[in-house]
């Protein structure tokens, strides 16, 4: 047996011991894990939560159902995004997974759960999708959109920096700007009814720290979860109202209307 059969026979019998003192579970379908590397999901779950890939709008970020026979890799606009002018206050959404799923359930364990280190499997997402689908040189600020202070601090961190922070080596020329802040707690969008209940908890709800400067600057805004768009509107509209010639978003998860919104959510505030 040479060193590293020797180190990796170390790792496993370790990995064993750990496991039968404290057995862990998939956190979707229960069977037991012999590793928690991926964020508490065994990895039939997590391969099998659905994913975005093309086609998809390259506006809102919705996928198009994939056509048979389409023949195309092509991204294309969805019929509301190309009927409108400008319908968003940001230039564009870019997902890389459903809200679906153990991504789903991985992003409440990181918000509600005080989970942290699931912001890893869930920047490699991210990472992934960036990788593919954007030019990680046009930016020079990445945002994470912010919690309110109080609930930054009972919390312990913010989820949407902690994703920004795994995802920032890819960005050449970017750096972290924490200077866009949330004035007031806000409902979590997920856990409202309505558009109107939606846009009306976050109007008003975001500014700009009297330090900011996002004259001219081409900005990336990180979330994890787009819910009905109402939270990075906001977000885009005060940071263009700043001087940001661009604002893009970059989430980990996209709600599609209709097959996810989750009203057990109810109550909670960000
Ligand atoms: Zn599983
Ligand atoms: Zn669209």
């Amino acid at each position: 047996m040479n060193k590293g059969d020797i180190s990796a026979a170390a790792r496993e019998w370790t990995l064993t011991v750990k496991n039968l003192t404290f057995p862990i579970f998939c956190q979707q379908c229960r069977i037991r894990l012999l590793t928690d590397d991926n964020g508490y999901f065994c990895p039939t779950c997590w391969e099998s939560s659905p994913r975005i890939e093309r086609p998809f709008c390259p506006i809102c970020g919705k996928p198009h159902r994939a056509g048979v026979g389409l023949g195309t890799r092509s991204n294309f606009r969805c019929g509301p995004c190309s009927t409108q002018k400008k319908p968003y206050p940001y230039d564009r959404v870019l997902a890389a997974a459903r809200y679906d799923g153990a991504i789903q359930l991985a992003i409440k364990r990181l918000k509600f759960n005080d989970k942290p280190r699931i912001a890893r499997p869930l920047g490699e997402l991210l990472r992934e999708q960036a990788e593919r689908e954007l030019d990680c040189d046009a930016y020079d600020y990445i945002v994470p959109v912010p919690l309110h202070r109080v609930r930054r601090r009972a919390r312990g961190f913010n989820q949407a920096e902690l994703l920004a922070r795994e995802i920032l080596p890819l960005f050449s020329d970017a750096v972290i700007d924490t200077s866009l802040v949330r004035l007031r707690p806000t409902h979590v969008q997920s856990r409202l009814h309505t558009d109107k209940q939606r846009k009306e908890s976050v109007r008003g709800a975001f500014g700009l720290s009297r330090d900011a400067n996002f004259d001219k600057k081409r900005v990336l805004l990180i979330d994890d979860v787009v819910t009905t768009g109402a939270t990075i509107h906001e977000c885009a509209t005060v940071l263009k109202k700043g001087g940001a010639t661009v604002v893009d978003v970059l989430a980990v998860a996209l709600a599609i209307p209709g097959s996810d919104a989750d009203s057990a959510d109810l109550g909670r505030k960000e």
